[in-house]
């Protein structure tokens, strides 16, 4: 089968790292398997198209993590838009229908070179850098991230944001350390003590990631759910389904608590495709109660992507773009989703990291009084 690309097609640095998977899963040796993933994961981590690395003699510079095994897939993909030695490997390897099953779940990734294409093309006029004010979903310490709230206020600072929200995940998701009621109150102070330090240049929220049950209900007491800030829900579970899940998604956008549809698939580049829901429904039901709806920047989530995206900006939907950063320096995952906003045409206006503090305060304390007559 013929992966849809030219050599004159935008994001190549996607398509060489979608054969470097391809060829990882077509590995019976696990240390091999390994070594091509991390090349996939070089190239799609790049900041600049290979197309633009290529030497006057046509030669490849050394690239960190890439080996001569794919490197010669490299110099096929970069000469034919195709390599046949990754298609003789998978046909070799008899896991050719894994392996197009994984491709069908890499469709509307952008790699790195592509966000940073985007995000510099002037004819995506739509959101720039300097609009984004503040990044509302990450990962502290707190549950499954690594630094300190203080650590994410000074690099917040650093990218010249004026707020974040600390998003850690609340009890009932056990395999991430979800926090529970007195963590939360520990975390609070920790964070009034941010806040004090910053004053008046720099706000942190105390958010937190709700996990969306089978049912659409949510892993916090209301009474839980009125210490924080912000209140964001989002589904770790049942994403592997067939079935259609439009009930739970809209149970869950309908709970007074919750501001912003965190990750709403759930998908996972190259291994699942997530929720099932008709989601022009779910984001009918998101305009009604004012819940934003999160375009998550992780490079492996990029969910939404730009034309689901797309079609909640039709239907009248807010937008939150996240990083759901981990650690510091995944807080530029904010800009992947940048990039599917300008995609999908987002203007700025409906974007709540991009509101002055007050605004999103009071987006925070009423959500409808930002829906549209
Ligand atoms: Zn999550």
């Amino acid at each position: 089968m013929a992966v849809h690309t030219s050599r004159t097609d935008a994001d190549v640095n996607a398509v060489v790292g979608g054969y470097l998977r391809d060829l990882a899963f077509a590995q019976s040796s696990p240390q091999k398997m390994f070594g091509y993933k991390r090349a996939a994961a070089a190239i799609l981590s790049l900041d600049v198209p290979l197309t633009d690395l290529v030497g006057p003699d046509g030669a490849l510079p050394r690239i960190s993590g890439i080996g001569p095994g794919s490197a010669r897939i490299i110099g096929e993909v970069l000469n034919t838009g195709e390599s046949p030695t990754v298609e003789r490997a998978i046909d070799a390897s008899e896991q050719r229908s894994d392996i197009e099953r994984r491709r069908q779940l890499r469709r509307r990734f952008l790699s790195r070179a592509e966000v940073i294409r985007i995000l510099r093309d002037p004819s995506f006029a739509s959101l720039s850098l300097e609009d984004y004010r503040g990044d509302l979903q990450m990962h502290s310490e707190w549950s499954d991230g690594y630094p300190t709230v203080q650590q994410i206020a000074e690099a917040c600072l650093q990218r010249g944001y004026r707020y974040a929200a600390v998003t850690d995940h609340s009890h009932g998701l056990k395999i991430a350390g979800g926090m529970s009621r007195a963590e939360a109150a520990d975390q609070r102070r920790a964070i009034d003590d941010v806040n004090a330090h910053f004053g008046a240049r720099f706000q942190l929220l105390q958010g937190i990631e709700a996990n969306i049950d089978a049912a659409g209900q949510l892993d916090l007491s209301d009474d839980e759910a009125a210490v924080f800030d912000v209140v964001l829900a989002a589904p770790h579970s049942r994403l592997r389904r067939n079935e259609d899940q439009t009930e739970r998604m809209i149970a869950a956008v309908a709970h007074p608590a919750v501001r912003i549809l965190a990750h709403p698939r759930g998908r996972i580049t190259g291994s699942r495709a997530g929720v099932i829901a008709n989601w022009d429904a779910v984001f009918a039901a998101a305009v009604q109660r004012g819940v934003a709806i999160e375009i998550d920047g992780d490079p492996a989530r990029q969910d939404l992507d730009h034309t689901l995206a797309a079609r909640a900006l039709e239907a009248g939907c807010l937008f939150a773009l996240d990083s759901d950063a981990h650690t510091t320096d995944q807080l530029s995952y904010a800009e992947t989703a940048m990039a599917h906003a300008r995609l999908a045409g987002i203007p700025v206006d409906r974007i709540v990291n991009c509101w002055p503090v007050d605004r999103l305060l009071a987006w925070l304390s009423n959500p409808t009084s930002e829906r549209r007559a």
